[in-house]
């Protein structure tokens, strides 16, 4: 989010007054070229948090740890303590991926037939699970950094959630974005009365530059910096946690109307108290001379921008026309999103998550790929026993919402952070946690309510202590051994598909970083239609239909990613969206002369 170029100066300086004027006046460029460190997010005062820490020693780790808690404050329709994510970390010294999956997991008690209505039977709308108790999942964002500081930081989480705590109690300043996100919202954040007193202050949104504060919040960090992260997962903020879901605190005196009844859930605070994140390997790829590391379940990411990406390697992208390569990007997640809505979830085996990533498998589904015609969408999954070019089943798409953010971070010793975090709607459940001053997620709504395969089982159905499946991509890829490009967005299920087009825009069709980003941006997700931003409809629609694809509804936006490119001997190119969401905000810690 960026509100003006000259006024956001002027706003940062004074929201975040601990910050040299440098680090300010860097931070609302969405693209910084130097070296030293960097850090890319939606958001400059963030990304000023986060240079602060790497200007003062602290590695990527430090930074992107100090970065998301801030981002908890002034994206907080987007991410917080409240929400999840997914860690991907590059070491420089080992030459290592690890990854941290503090995706939210659903409560013991879960049942497959949480999201259906016990009176009818059938589903409930998806607003009318969004908020409710029942799509809280136990948080995993806090337990994420607390893991990531300790294990690669060198700051005590602590001390990283000050700079945060900080701008939560001085405020920064209102911008469109923020405003909008309310305004869209409204109804649904009417009902609560926490919720309406940070964000619908008397009665409506506040105004753009006004001053948003919040104390609560401030004083959640520091009761954390002070007492750990037990008193989220089993003190005093759980068990305010815990009764906001069993009990939500519905309103007596609403602004505005909901149209559904407010379910209560049952997480308990047994629920929180047994939350670990895990560390799985991340899923890898090889592309083009590249290597391509993403996250594996319970986020589809890795496996999904892997499929795609091998099946797209069987065809030199360069060397055909820009229409060429749009179809067989459109074609190739089509055919990786009926294999991932098939197959993955949180607990897929090894053996198919391998299977899914082999460049024999994509050999088996890229011979589906006709240059001169577009595949009738929905595509059906590949059969995983087939020896051969393997065909159809049916299979139905899947969406996700349209929230989250991402960021990226670099240090002066090359060790790179690619984290995407979420409370997965924009608002997540709408429910701020009274006197805590955050958002729960509704990430339980990321399950499928009921079975979307026929007769086939479906992978991402609810279950006991179950985590849904994501479509989170922080990527990190190196070439010949060495950091080449970091990325990830928001975006729901699009995340897939922008990870991707940057991705290829980048090292396939001969754009800069920077433009590789701006670029217009479509989705094929394996629905009939293409969902795309009206100039990339406008520019390459005419082409790709006279192949047989169609279009659905244009969308204003897809994703609002931020990267970084490493350019050799510590130099990098750090950038955010220039428009999207706003507008991103990139800095480095030495600008090039
Ligand atoms: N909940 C979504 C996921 O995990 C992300 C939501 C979004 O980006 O809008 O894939």
């Amino acid at each position: 989010m960026r509100f003006t170029l000259a006024l956001a100066t002027t706003v940062t300086l004074a929201a975040t007054f601990v910050f040299p004027a440098a680090a300010s006046a860097a931070a609302v460029s969405s693209t910084a070229v130097g070296y030293g460190g960097a850090v890319a997010t939606v958001d400059p005062t963030a990304t000023a948090v986060g240079l602060e820490v790497l200007r003062k020693g602290g590695n990527a780790v430090d930074a992107a740890v100090a970065t998301a808690a801030a981002l908890g404050v002034t994206e907080p329709f987007s991410a917080g303590i409240g929400g999840g994510g997914f860690f991907v970390y590059y070491d420089a010294k080992h030459k290592t991926v690890s990854t941290i999956d503090g995706r939210e997991s659903g409560p013991a008690t879960m049942t497959e037939n949480i999201f259906v209505d016990p009176a009818d039977g059938l589903p409930y709308d998806f607003q009318e699970a969004r908020v409710s108790g029942l799509s809280v999942g136990t948080p995993g964002s806090l337990a994420t950094w607390e893991a990531a500081a300790k294990k690669w930081g060198t700051r005590s989480l602590s001390s990283l959630l000050q700079p945060a705590a900080a701008v939560a109690d001085k405020g920064f300043p209102v911008d469109a974005t923020f405003r909008q996100q309310i305004t869209d919202n409204a109804a649904a954040f009417g009902q609560f009365d926490a919720t309406k007193k940070l964000y619908l202050p008397g009665g409506a949104p506040p105004v753009v530059g006004s001053t948003q504060r919040n104390p609560d919040l401030a004083d959640t960090y520091r009761l954390i910096a002070k007492r750990g992260t037990d008193v989220f997962y089993k003190g005093a903020v759980g068990a305010d946690i815990v009764r906001t879901v069993q009990h939500p605190p519905v309103s007596s005196t609403p602004v505005g109307t909901w149209a559904y009844p407010i379910r209560p859930g049952d997480l308990r605070l047994s629920d929180l108290a047994k939350y670990r994140v895990n560390f799985p390997a991340p899923t890898r790829s090889d592309y083009r001379g590249l290597t391509v590391y993403g996250m594996s379940t319970p986020s589809s990411g890795g496996t999904t921008v892997g499929e795609a990406l091998n099946i797209l390697e069987k065809t030199d992208l360069s060397k055909v026309s820009t229409t060429q390569a749009l179809h067989q990007y459109a074609e190739s997640t089509a055919l990786s999103f009926a294999d991932r809505n098939r197959y993955v979830g949180a607990y897929t085996s090894q053996s198919v998550l391998k299977k899914l990533l082999s460049d024999r498998w994509a050999g088996q589904r890229a011979c589906q790929i006709d240059p001169a015609h577009a595949l009738v969408k929905p595509v059906p999954p590949g059969d995983l026993n087939a020896t051969g070019c393997t065909p159809a089943k049916a299979g139905a798409p899947v969406e996700e919402g349209q929230s989250t953010t991402n960021l990226t971070v670099t240090d002066r010793w090359g060790n790179i952070v690619e984290y995407t975090l979420t409370i997965e709607q924009t608002g997540g459940n709408a429910m701020v946690v009274p006197g805590r001053g955050f958002l729960l997620n509704n990430e339980l709504t990321d399950f499928n309510f009921t079975g979307t395969q026929g007769t086939a089982p479906d992978p991402n159905l609810p279950g006991p202590n179950k985590r849904p499946r994501s479509s989170m991509s922080p990527t990190i890829v190196l070439k010949h051994g060495k950091p080449f490009l970091a990325l990830g967005s928001p975006g729901g299920a699009t995340i897939i598909t922008t990870v991707l087009q940057i991705l290829i825009n980048r090292v396939d069709l001969g754009l800069t970083l920077p433009q590789a980003m701006a670029a217009p941006r479509a989705s094929q997700r394996n629905s009939a239609g293409i969902q795309a931003e009206p100039a990339f409809h406008q520019q390459y629609g005419p082409g790709l239909e006279a192949l047989g694809h169609t279009f659905g509804p244009d969308v204003a936006e897809l994703g609002a990613a931020t990267a970084i490119e490493f350019t050799g001997y510590g130099g990098v190119i750090a950038t955010a969206e220039p428009v999207r969401r706003g507008g991103g905000s990139a800095a480095v810690v030495k600008p090039q002369r």
